[in-house]
């Protein structure tokens, strides 16, 4: 028998009660810590729940990348509870509990966002959150999807369904609760996060949910540009990175966070250039190769830089002082929106001055063989290979030598180097004439 209860904010929600025969969401499939930690919270006399994405996954039966516990317990409570654990975050305080090398996290229920605007600035975005609710009704209408807001209960094994997620999952929808306009001007980064769901899940979002996202994708600017690089990540190396581009070029979000990259895309050159990356990276995924996040940083500034580049060549200068100033404005420009940090931006400069060194340079055995060396040589080569493969004829040439040089120098040959000449120098030679 299912029980339901009315919602109070979001009149049309109710609250609904699955109890454990009528659901095939099983234990098997939590995680051990997740599951220890669950149990120790309900036998210190606490409610504790399996929430978000980790119960819509398993009902999905996909793996869920983590789980997520919520409770009525207070951080400091749960702190006491367990010896290995941390509090932490600003905006929500967050309890870490680590139990042998996995990190559980467990957050205190949430009050309804206060309809006063306290918590609020100006423009309805929440700046801080940190009431606490006393129970899964008050907590769940904090939740941005409906199919994100399913808890799973550890006491009895049943669910609460608190707005037709099951529903959704089942129609395969991305619904906001409550006035889309509203939820988006709390959190601007709900936009980014139908998007993401929708592309990770093959779900379309919902009409009215996916409605004001053009006219409020603006609003992104109002978040801090470290929690956009932290979005950027799991939209693009969790394995659905090109749908997560062509959606977020559908609503009008990609310009919002990479706008110089955008200007680029009437190119169809460029416009290949990045989809071949993003089909890689996911077929990478797939496959269970390493990934490198920083590979598509680099992939999404080299178009912008390297139209810059034929601009800036300025007598004097040689070509290294030419990208290196370049790198450092367009580095400079783009952490206004997406926070990229310096081990990031250290990896994608060498990534981009290696193209230089394998297009550019003339050859000889020393510097090939330095070149070579170089801890990112990998990275660099499959950066140029994707050039190619997206139709740069430009460095088609080059590749090609690289390519016969590498597989002579897997066989043990040392091939004399009757290297193309360099493009650059090519020009400069016909100019000198
Ligand atoms: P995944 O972990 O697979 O990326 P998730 O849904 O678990 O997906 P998290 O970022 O881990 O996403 O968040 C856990 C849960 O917290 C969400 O399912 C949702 O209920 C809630 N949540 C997270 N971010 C927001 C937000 N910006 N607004 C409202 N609720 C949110
Ligand atoms: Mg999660």
């Amino acid at each position: 028998m299912r029980d339901t209860i009315k919602s109070n904010i979001f009149p049309n929600h109710i609250l609904t009660h699955i109890p454990r025969s009528e659901h095939k969401l099983s234990r098997h499939n939590i995680s051990q810590a997740a599951l220890d930690v669950l149990y120790h919270l309900n036998q210190a006399g606490y409610q504790a729940f399996l929430v978000g994405g980790g119960v819509r996954d398993l009902i999905l039966e996909r793996v869920p990348k983590d789980f997520d516990i919520v409770t009525n317990a207070h951080p400091e409570q749960i702190k006491r509870l367990f010896k290995r654990c941390r509090l932490i975050g600003r905006r929500f305080l967050l309890a870490h509990v680590h139990v042998k090398s996995e990190i559980i996290e467990v957050a205190t229920f949430r009050a309804p966002h206060d309809q006063s605007g306290h918590g609020s600035s100006k423009n309805g975005l929440i700046v801080r959150d940190n009431v606490y609710g006393s129970s899964v009704n008050d907590d769940a209408q904090r939740r941005d999807f409906t199919i994100n807001a399913i808890y799973y209960d550890i006491s009895d094994f049943s669910l609460f369904d608190y707005a037709n997620g099951m529903a959704d999952l089942r129609q395969g929808v991305i619904r906001l609760m409550g006035d889309p306009v509203l939820r988006y001007q709390e959190d601007p980064v709900r936009m980014l996060r139908a998007v993401r769901f929708s592309a990770k899940l093959g779900f379309s979002i919902h009409p009215e949910t996916a409605a004001p996202i053009r006219q409020l994708s603006g609003l992104l600017s109002n978040i801090p540009p470290a929690r956009l690089f932290e979005e950027v990540l799991k939209l693009f190396n969790t394995g659905h990175a090109a749908q997560s581009f062509e959606q977020m070029r559908t609503y009008d979000l990609f310009e919002q966070l990479f706008p110089y990259t955008e200007r680029c895309l009437a190119d169809p050159l460029a416009f290949s250039f990045i989809q071949q990356a993003l089909d890689n990276t996911d077929k990478r995924k797939k496959n269970q190769d390493t990934i490198m996040p920083v590979f598509l940083f680099a992939v999404f500034l080299w178009l912008p830089l390297s139209r810059e580049l034929p601009k800036k060549i300025v007598k004097g200068l040689n070509q290294q002082e030419i990208l290196f100033n370049a790198c450092q404005q367009l580095l400079a420009k783009q952490q206004k929106y997406v926070t990229i940090p310096r081990r990031f931006t250290v990896l994608m400069q060498d990534i981009w001055f290696l193209q230089i060194r394998l297009t550019h340079l003339r050859r000889g055995k020393k510097k090939t063989l330095s070149i070579l060396e170089h801890p990112n040589f990998r990275a660099a080569y499959d950066f140029l290979k994707l050039r190619v493969k997206a139709g740069d004829e430009a460095v088609a040439e080059d590749l090609e030598w690289w390519d016969k040089f590498l597989s002579q120098h897997k066989k043990g040959h040392h091939t004399e180097f009757s290297a193309p000449t360099p493009k650059w120098s090519r020009r400069r030679q016909k100019s000198d004439r």
